[in-house]
């Protein structure tokens, strides 16, 4: 029986290399795979999903309010559905990844973030915590050593955000990955 997979991470937690790794260990067994990732903004390269060592592949955008269904029933047959950036899927998109795996016996792998820079989740990573079969955290740390929960978005002067609209397009803002202790410990320096 196919699985829904949902693998989340801090920012910097290499989720993205780690869903093109996954494609590729797929594909050398000679499946295909449906790269996927759901469609913020429409910047030149937007579909390209790039990580920082290096690799990057090109993937179908799905819009916010896109059926992936009508979209995978489009792009053809695949063995393997794997999404990055996960959390901007909607719930009803997630619902929608849900019925492919039941309905299709398709393995769909889902990467991204479990919460934003307030610590709260991302409707889609609510959804994925609530659905998913499998959920497995790929880890990375914050800079005094311990695991790294936290996404701390930071302004242009250095100064920890926590207000402000969930994603921001485009804005100049800078995310790090930190344990929650460190991330309260900035937050009281800064009155
Ligand atoms: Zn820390």
């Amino acid at each position: 029986m196919a699985k829904l997979y949902f693998k989340y991470g801090a920012m910097g937690s290499s989720k993205s290399a780690q869903a093109l790794i996954t494609k590729f260990n797929y594909e050398e067994k000679g499946m295909s795979v449906w790269l996927i990732k759901p469609g913020t903004d429409t910047r030149d390269g937007a579909d390209i999903i790039k990580s920082r060592i290096g690799l990057s592949q090109r993937a179908q955008v799905i819009g916010p309010d896109e059926s992936i269904i009508k979209a995978y029933e489009e792009a053809g047959n695949y063995d393997v559905i794997i999404a990055d950036e996960a959390q901007f899927m909607s719930p009803e998109q997630i619902d929608e990844l849900r019925t492919l795996v039941d309905d299709e016996d398709l393995p769909v792998l889902c990467f991204g973030l479990r919460t934003d820079f307030r610590t709260r989740f991302f409707p889609g990573s609510r959804r994925l915590m609530e659905i998913a079969d499998s959920i497995t955290e790929i880890k990375t740390i914050c800079e005094c050593g311990r695991k790294a929960t936290v996404n701390a978005r930071f302004d242009d002067s250095g100064r920890v955000i926590t207000e402000g609209d969930q994603v921001v397009l485009g804005g100049n803002d800078r995310y790090t990955a930190m344990c929650f202790r460190c991330w309260k410990e900035r937050i009281k320096s800064q009155d």
